[in-house]
């Protein structure tokens, strides 16, 4: 496999002006229904490994958002929370069906963040904050929609987190399954590679991207998935960071800095994050390509309904059929129709 991902030397500060701060949180962790695991891997191994990772890392208060419809599907799954608390880390919600709040309207939106509420109240009460995080970081796709789950989610007590850096990482997962389905154990030990060298190109991109709008180093909120391949990789992902200059720092931390804790004054219906949001309101060009990785690891060991494009097609059928959604395309960037 041909990447191009990483090549800037590791060692290489992630900032020039100082330790890179951010908050780490964790999206997903039941996966969503359509959404396969990998081979060899399970709900709970993939949690036990996150903790793992997190606790050599001495990191500890990670705010995890999941949607729950895969625990109505096995109640078991519900087990993780107590695992995700028990080790010091916090839970919020995320919606039941996970909805994009472009394809729904705000009475069905907040039901489905009710209903997510049924799952987690008790964890979500335990943590220091009850946080709320929007499906695909889409707060509404008109002013009105908007201010109107703003409303509601104050008078549910929920504070919105926003993603400020990701790495597109949920897309590796169904590479990573055909692969340990197919691939040998050397083509799977470079798929991780790949997907931890990916992980700090994005990250500096997207650090690089905010000195320019800002002038300096907010500090970040960053996402990965409770992915099979997250599982496997989050450790190394953590070291690189750390060799890189990346401080862990609480999501308190992160959620006092304007970046974060200030809405964008643009309605956003493209599933972009904090940091190309605040440059498409200043008018700052920024650097918001997706990796071309994305397309070339699904070269790999093609096979029928396993693709990323029809893993995302079954998931949408999902949230659709469960919750009336009028799936439409999200756009990527705003000069993208779709
Ligand atoms: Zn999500």
């Amino acid at each position: 496999m041909q990447t191009n991902s990483e090549t800037t030397p590791s060692c290489l500060p992630v900032s020039p002006l100082g330790r890179l701060k951010i908050a780490i949180t964790i999206d997903d962790m039941l996966l969503l229904r359509g959404v396969p695991l990998a081979p060899g891997h399970s709900v709970p191994s993939n949690v036990s490994a996150i903790v793992a990772a997190l606790h050599s890392h001495r990191v500890t208060g990670v705010y995890q958002f999941s949607n729950t419809a895969p625990a109505e599907d096995d109640p078991g799954l519900m087990k993780i929370f107590d695992t995700w608390v028990e080790n010091g880390h916090h839970v919020a919600n995320h919606t039941h069906h996970h909805p994009p709040l472009n394809w729904v309207d705000t009475d069905t939106y907040a039901r489905d963040i009710e209903e997510a509420e049924k799952y987690l109240g008790r964890y979500i009460n335990a943590a220091p904050k009850r946080c709320f995080r929007f499906c695909m970081d889409l707060w509404g796709d008109t002013p009105c929609k908007c201010t109107a789950i703003l409303e509601r989610l104050e008078a549910m007590d929920y504070t919105p987190i926003p993603v400020s850096i990701g790495f597109h990482d949920i897309r590796w997962n169904a590479a990573y399954c055909r692969v340990l389905r197919r691939g040998s154990p050397d083509e799977a030990a470079q798929l991780r590679q790949a997907y931890v060298d990916s992980a700090l190109r994005e990250l500096r991109i997207h650090a690089a991207n905010a000195r320019a709008v800002f002038g300096r180093d907010p500090v970040h909120i960053w996402l990965i998935h409770g992915t099979s391949i997250a599982a496997d990789c989050l450790e190394e992902i953590l070291h690189r960071f750390d060799e890189a200059g990346v401080e862990f720092v609480p999501l308190d931390t992160a959620m006092a800095d304007p970046m974060n804790a200030e809405i964008p004054p643009r309605v956003s219906p493209e599933f972009i994050f904090q940091v190309e949001k605040w440059a498409l309101v200043h008018g700052v060009p920024v650097n918001d390509r997706h990796p071309a990785i994305l397309d070339q690891i699904e070269t790999l060991h093609p096979a029928p309904g396993e693709m990323q494009a029809e893993i995302t097609l079954r998931m949408r059928e999902h949230i659709a059929s469960a919750t009336g959604a009028c799936v439409q395309p999200i756009p990527l960037s705003p000069d993208q129709k779709h």
